[in-house]
């Protein structure tokens, strides 16, 4: 087990990676917590939830809406919640948003924390702060950045993830060893049988070192003023494609890693080799096996991403593998370097 504890402006957050889920007891009061979960977790786990309140909701990306805020919001009045209770979010990337988005908002703020479930959470949607819910096709777009106060991460609990959401959340734990972490990725490359198998103590030891790395980014940028902007490698491309093609959020990512890699060599920061070894270790993921023949027109998705400022976008771009650098363009010339690589 590994206990990392990460201190923002004003607050203080404990991560326990490896630690058995149902020791939860440790961390809330049962008699003031309320559970929120979504029913696939709750089928799968929920005999051994504490004995606090539940709230499940449906799974699934469209699930993170504002109408289901509001039904949090009204089960707990109805559960009686006041400032004092604490909120436990048990699952993946959806849950974690939601309850942090509720916890922030449900009088003025109450306190929270999660049980990781997916790889996707453990390593980047759990840590940093980002909470929110999506309006219409606008991912995340009402939302806020507040710490939760705990999060465990058991691997165990992957075993009973399905195959394509475990692997897509490998994307997001290679896309640390990319921009930050030669090492790591070695690491990964030495171990990628251990790591399709979801080796229990292989993955405490990949988890810890991928969720450092963003732990180090998000701590000295926690509002993405600038370094924390590395965390979006891949991203801009990768939320375009996963728009138009419905892609899994890891899937998406690689594709748009690999043609920032593809980019960085075009500019001379990253040399062939190395863009080799990073689509080598995609494939070897199975981070590759969906990709689109032909990339589809990302021209719309991408102006439309909330990130795009003034017609500039900040866009990480790799300087040598484990050296993510950020350059700003202008949108009009991203997407003439796209459309040229179709
Ligand atoms: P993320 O945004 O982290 O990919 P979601 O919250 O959308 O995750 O969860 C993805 C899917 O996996 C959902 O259908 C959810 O119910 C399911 N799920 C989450 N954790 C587990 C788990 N440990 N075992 C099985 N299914 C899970
Ligand atoms: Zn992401």
């Amino acid at each position: 087990m590994e206990k990392l504890v990460y201190c923002t402006e004003n607050s203080e957050t404990e991560l326990f990676i490896g630690k058995p889920w149902y020791e939860i007891g440790d961390h809330i009061d049962i008699s003031n917590t309320i559970i929120i979960t979504d029913s696939n977790i709750h089928s799968i786990y929920g005999d051994n939830f504490p004995s606090c309140p539940v709230i499940t909701i449906d799974p699934g990306e469209q699930t993170k809406s504002i109408t289901t805020v509001e039904s949090i919001v009204e089960q707990l009045l109805e559960k009686g919640c006041d400032r004092t209770s604490f909120l436990l979010g048990i699952g993946g990337g959806v849950i974690c948003d939601i309850t942090g988005f509720v916890a922030s908002v449900y009088m003025r703020g109450v306190n929270f924390g999660f049980i990781s479930t997916t790889l996707l959470s453990q390593v980047d949607a759990s840590t940093g702060g980002k909470n929110g819910v999506n309006s219409g096709v606008n991912k995340n777009i009402i939302g806020c950045i507040n710490q939760p106060s705990f999060v465990i991460c058991d691997p165990e609990m992957l075993k009973s993830l399905p195959e394509e959401e475990y692997i897509s959340g490998l994307g997001e734990l290679v896309k640390h060893a990319f921009i930050r972490d030669a090492g790591l990725l070695g690491f990964i490359e030495e171990n990628i049988g251990s790591i399709l198998n979801r080796d229990h103590n292989l993955l405490t030891t990949l988890i810890s070192a991928s969720v450092k790395i963003k732990i180090d980014i998000v701590t000295s940028d926690e509002k993405e003023r600038g370094i924390r902007r590395l965390l979006n490698f891949g991203h801009t491309i990768g939320h375009a494609v996963e728009i138009e093609l419905g892609m899994k959020h890891g899937f998406a990512v690689s594709y748009g890693m690999l043609m920032a890699a593809q980019i960085s060599v075009e500019m001379g920061l990253l040399d062939r080799n190395e863009l080799g070894r990073i689509e080598t270790v995609l494939n070897k993921l199975k981070l590759l096996t969906d990709i689109p023949q032909e990339l589809p027109d990302v021209t719309e998705a991408i102006l439309k991403d909330k990130k795009v400022e003034k017609n500039k976008i900040f866009f990480v771009l790799l300087e040598g593998i484990g050296n993510g650098v950020i350059r700003e363009i202008r949108t009009d010339d991203l997407v003439g370097i796209i459309k040229n690589k179709k």
